[in-house]
């Protein structure tokens, strides 16, 4: 992993969380002091950190739907991702058990051809080392998408989204060692669940052949109440 957290960590408490929260929540950098052109709106960053949860899905950004809803994932690509994942709604947005770190934080406007633009870079420098240390207890990370990928994993080396996907059982086990070795949680990798990926989903059938019933079970395993 090329940045984040480790389990040899500090255990960061409820408290540590709510201020860090909070500080997120105030964050005006991309309007105040942006590196490139400002936001076109007010931030309104959307994250869920977790003292508790295992789980976190790192995803891109988001969208105009959960810019105006304020929640994660309240679109057809969440409701794609929670099929994915094999866990109901309730489960999803149960902050004890999961957690939410897109790579930017506030929707981050619109392009030339009505497509998301990438997530801000001031959010992974200002806010994700922090967020991935407070939260040393996170045990598996989804990596959604090539910038979560770039992040978890590192840079792809000129390998596109799906040949890395495709390597998923060698960075599971590469990074599950890693995971015993208390250096950091396991990785998944996994492209985005838009519909604009609906192609790409259909011409790599292994995904939901493989990879859909391996992170099942892993997340039922996760997510157990006894372990
Ligand atoms: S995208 Fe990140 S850095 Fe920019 S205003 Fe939102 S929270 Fe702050």
């Amino acid at each position: 992993m090329a940045e984040g957290n480790g389990r040899a960590a500090k255990h960061c408490g409820q408290g540590d969380i709510a201020s860090l929260k909070e500080q997120i929540g105030a964050c005006r950098i991309c309007v105040e002091t942006p590196v490139r052109a400002p936001l076109p709106h007010e931030p309104r960053p959307v994250v869920v950190l977790s003292s508790t949860a295992r789980l976190c899905l790192s995803g891109q950004a988001p969208g105009t739907r959960v810019h105006a809803s304020g929640r994660p994932f309240t679109d057809p690509s969440g409701d794609r991702l929670r099929s994915w994942l094999g866990i109901d709604e309730e489960t999803f947005y149960d902050s004890s058990k999961v957690s939410i770190v897109p790579m930017g934080f506030c929707f981050p406007g619109l392009d030339s051809k009505g497509g998301d633009k990438p997530p801000r870079t001031e959010c992974r420098r200002n806010w994700h080392p922090q967020v991935f240390r407070s939260m040393p207890q996170v045990e598996t990370v989804i990596a959604i998408g090539k910038y979560a990928q770039d992040y978890h994993l590192g840079p792809a080396n000129g390998l596109g989204l799906w040949q890395r996907v495709a390597a998923w059982k060698e960075i599971w086990q590469e990074t599950s060692k890693r995971y015993e070795a208390g250096e950091g949680p396991r990785i998944l990798p996994l492209p985005h669940p838009s519909w604009r990926n609906n192609t790409a989903l259909k011409k790599n059938s292994w995904f939901d052949g493989e990879v859909v019933p391996f992170l099942q079970e892993h997340v039922k395993t996760l997510l157990r109440p006894d372990r």
